[in-house]
């Protein structure tokens, strides 16, 4: 398999959202890579907020760690509507946020993250990007089967073989809890890239910007924030630990 790690200096592509998870691994690609990319996907989302929030993510990464601004390179956005439509689901029509039959949240849009890194895959071919980061997890994960890394490996085989390529999908945030993805922003950019990340992040299903709280801008009460502001305050009551991640320099 290929080793995420041998592969530094070439350039990376970040599926980047906009959100708590994505925004970490945009610090962490630039913390490793020296071109950084960062790819959107607009699938009718019924909040415009979170492709705002990208732009807000990427312009105060750019102003506060004038290092990683020499790295970052440009953002890309996808229109995959037509993917939206046939995946309509809690996300992409008015519908509530509720358990399915098959155990699954009714926000689970199925093919969602394949379909990503199909697109991602492609753009990366054109732009001469080995690495595509994204911020599954499978540890505090909603229980969306695209984000296992086994769901990954096979991706990245299929991708490899179908594209002749030799890229490399990675997952910093794959193992992580929430409470750790907040380690993870400390020791990469210190308090700065904490509050950033608090103050520019968006994961708010209702697309909430009008509260701030102390983990970010949400209602406070739908299941995204409840998970952010869960991680929140277990890593409060870790002491706000920093962890350094793996291969940092
Ligand atoms: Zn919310």
């Amino acid at each position: 398999m290929i080793d995420p790690n041998t592969q530094r200096g070439a350039g990376a592509l970040v599926l980047f959202s906009g959100g708590q998870d994505s925004s970490v691994c945009l610090a962490w690609a630039l913390a490793r890579h020296e071109r950084v990319e960062t790819v959107g996907f607009d699938y009718g989302q019924r909040h415009a907020v979170e492709l705002e929030a990208r732009l807000g993510v990427r312009a105060r990464l750019a102003a506060e760690f004038p290092a990683w601004a020499a790295r970052l390179g440009e953002d890309h956005v996808l229109d995959i509507s037509s993917f939206g439509a046939v995946a309509a689901s809690a996300l992409t029509a008015d519908r509530a946020i509720e358990m399915t039959e098959k155990g699954l949240p009714s926000t689970f849009v199925p093919g969602r993250n394949l379909a990503f890194f199909v697109y991602a895959a492609a753009l990366a071919d054109r732009r001469g990007l080995k690495a595509l980061v994204g911020g599954m997890c499978e540890t505090d994960f909603s229980g969306y089967p695209d984000c296992r890394r086994d769901t990954l490996d096979a991706m990245q085989s299929a991708l490899n073989l179908g594209m002749a390529q030799d890229f490399a999908i990675a997952t910093p945030l794959m193992r992580l809890t929430k409470a750790d993805t907040w380690s993870l922003a400390k020791g990469l950019g210190g308090e700065a890239l904490v509050r950033l990340i608090v103050e520019e992040s968006h994961t708010c299903y209702l697309g909430d910007r009008t509260t701030l709280r102390p983990w970010g801008y949400g209602c406070g009460t739908c299941p995204a924030c409840e998970l952010r502001g869960r991680g929140w305050e277990a890593w409060v009551a870790q002491g706000r630990p920093a962890l350094r991640p793996e291969g940092a320099p």
